[in-house]
């Protein structure tokens, strides 16, 4: 159990019957999902049942097309007001997304930036912070994830953990309230998975809420609260994640799972 959860606050995610589609085929079918503050929860599924695009609707990168997406207290997208729901403009998109943390399985750095610049550039550039005050707060971050000592390479000096180390801290130094992993460590070679993992479980034991889309069942058994399996753009079942993998219900769900055990 996580350090920081607290089961009486208000949901930091809800879906409800989200749907979404890409050029009018339908991706997502009716979503349902909720996540507590404080909560770690991993998500499997099979390719291209819609967990990226899940998980982009929640940053609000892509428009949910019916039902309700709640998260961080607001609608995503739009406002209610005087009885009328108003869309966001841009730069309300960009203040929602500010809170949020995205760490995707190919890592995004930039290339010719050192791992300092690359983690010191949102709190200047988005943030307004100063280089100074950015700079140490990126080497704090760079220490955090176990990297300080690596803050003056750039990406292609780095291995792919070590890459992913410095995205996520990137996405720590924007503070943000909600952190989203997209498959974190599905492009790194299977002796850089730990490493990115030791840095998720830290976060997860410091009480950050996250969303996990994951093919690591270990970590989702012994980090994850909730295990959810998707499958055709719909939540086929949901769970602890020791009950849900000790007994799925589904036929669909036990396919999945002797596919990637
Ligand atoms: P997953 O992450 O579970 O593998 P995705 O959310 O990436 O699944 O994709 C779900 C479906 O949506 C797939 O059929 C995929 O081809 C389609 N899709 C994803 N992104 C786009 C896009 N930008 N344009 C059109 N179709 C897309
Ligand atoms: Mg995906």
């Amino acid at each position: 159990m996580s350090a920081g959860k607290d089961r009486g606050a208000a949901p930091v995610v809800v879906a409800s019957d989200v749907r979404m589609g890409y050029n009018g085929v339908q991706v997502l079918n009716g979503v349902n999902l909720t996540v507590a503050p404080g909560e770690v929860s991993c998500i499997i599924g099979p390719s291209g049942s819609g967990k990226s695009t899940f998980l982009r609707c929640v940053n609000g990168l892509e428009p949910v097309l019916g039902g309700s997406l709640r998260v961080l207290g607001e609608e995503v997208g739009h406002t209610l007001r005087d009885g009328r729901y108003h869309p966001w403009t841009p730069k309300e998109f960009a203040a929602f997304r500010r809170n949020i943390g995205m760490v995707f399985q190919r890592f995004n750095l930039f290339a010719h930036q050192s791992a300092l610049e690359n983690v010191a550039c949102g709190p200047v550039h988005v943030l307004g912070m100063s280089q100074d005050r950015a700079r140490t707060l990126a080497m704090e971050h760079l220490d955090r994830v176990g990297l300080a000592d690596h803050a003056h390479k750039r990406p292609h000096q780095l291995s792919g953990g070590q890459q992913q180390r410095v995205a996520i801290a990137r996405a720590l130094a924007m503070k943000p309230t909600l952190m989203l992993f997209d498959e974190p460590t599905s492009a790194l070679d299977p002796e850089l998975v730990d490493e990115v993992l030791e840095v998720m479980k830290g976060l997860a034991a410091e009480g950050m809420t996250m969303v996990v889309v994951t093919h690591e069942i270990a970590f989702a058994r012994e980090v994850g609260d909730r295990l959810t399996f998707f499958a055709d753009g719909v939540v086929v079942e949901e769970g602890r994640p020791r009950d849900l993998l000790a007994a799925p219900e589904h036929e669909r769900t036990r396919a999945f799972l002797s596919s990637v055990q």
